[in-house]
């Protein structure tokens, strides 16, 4: 890897960005008369949200075991993976490294910025094959990789994460989306090694608030100096704020929720081992299933009929369909209705 230089990564504009400063946020006051904003003096949720978001980087900082100036806060990591590309990527000029398959928000994004998105297809395992990622990185010029572990839609884990960050001249992301189902180490612990990356974390997966749309991101001060410089002042609202900072206070909820995911995806393991159509069920460290099938398109559709969702994955991954854990109910009525429909 080159000598990391922040500054020559980041684009032009951005550099000289100067952030929108809430006053309010950046001070402290005992029991001001908030004439500042043009709020409506009446109601309950009358005042805009913490744009810094203080009491909960404080909190988090503190279970991640970093400094809440190494955090940052979106709405939804979707949020976080937007910026991220915006920051660096010059439209029209820059592109992005994903892996193949992998999670389509990445390509989705930096084309909206139109940027080109390159894929590094994975093996049949869906692993990344090393030395396509060293050529690959070498002929062409790239800005951001989007790492994701485990990944999106296939479930593995990537192995040996630092050889890519280390291997790699711009910035790497690694999305730990489903990390809390997998007993993975954290990026997060590699940050003081390694100024390129940025972790992100959501709070829709193992948390079980996808509504509230939070998501973090984990890097250097100076990496979070320019998210906080370019999301929208009020990108999280107060409920969204205040919902996770709660559940944050609750030990329990993020053990109990995995805990249950876990049991629930044995014991719909096994019972995918009596449906006989199911070729390949693709290992997973994550809260669902990758399966291969003879005729995916067709059970697809036949479960569809019976308002069972699942998410088919052909014709990008050929006769694949991927299927999460729900509770105990959905989970037999997803078993009974492949066993009925498939036998
Ligand atoms: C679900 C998911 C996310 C989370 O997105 P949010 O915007 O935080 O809800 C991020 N990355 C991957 C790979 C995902 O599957």
């Amino acid at each position: 890897m080159k000598e990391f230089n922040l500054n020559a990564l980041v684009r032009k504009n951005i550099l000289t960005l100067q952030p929108y400063i809430s006053f309010r946020d950046h001070n402290e006051f005992n029991a001001p008369v908030m004439l500042d904003a043009n709020e409506c003096p009446f109601g309950e949720f009358n005042r805009y949200p913490d744009s810094s978001q203080k009491k909960l980087k404080n909190k988090l900082g503190e279970l991640k075991g970093v400094s809440p100036n190494q955090i940052a806060i979106g709405n939804g990591s979707d949020e976080l993976i937007d910026l991220i590309i915006k920051i660096f990527c010059e439209p029209k000029k820059d592109a992005i490294l994903m892996m193949n398959p992998s999670f389509a928000m990445y390509g989705f994004y930096a084309t909206v910025n139109e940027n080109e998105v390159i894929k590094l297809d994975l093996d049949e395992n869906f692993e990344i094959i090393k030395n396509d990622f060293l050529k690959i990185t070498q002929e062409r010029d790239i800005k951001i990789f989007f790492l994701c572990s485990p990944n999106n839609p296939t479930g593995n884990s990537v192995e040996d994460i630092e050889f890519f960050i280390r291997n790699f001249d711009g910035i790497v992301v690694v999305d730990e989306a489903y990390i809390e189902f997998s007993g993975n180490r954290s990026g997060i612990e590699l940050l003081d090694k390694y100024p390129n990356l940025i972790v992100l974390q959501t709070f829709s997966k193992a948390w079980g608030t996808a509504g509230a749309r939070v998501g973090s991101a984990y890097a250097s001060e100076g990496i979070i100096r320019f998210i906080n410089t370019v999301k929208a002042p009020y990108n999280v609202n107060s409920l969204s704020q205040e919902l996770i900072l709660n559940l944050l206070g609750d030990k329990n909820k993020l053990k109990e929720n995995v805990d249950n995911v876990l049991k629930e995806r044995t014991w719909v393991e096994n019972q995918f081992k009596t449906i006989e159509c199911i070729e390949k069920v693709f290992p997973t460290d994550a809260n669902f299933f990758l399966i291969k099938m003879k005729n995916a398109e067709e059970v697809y559709n036949k479960m569809l009929e019976e308002e069972i969702l699942t998410s088919k994955r052909a014709p990008a991954i050929p006769d694949c369909i991927r299927i999460n854990i729900g509770t105990r109910e959905e989970n037999e009525k997803l078993i009974s209705v492949l066993k009925r429909i498939t036998s």
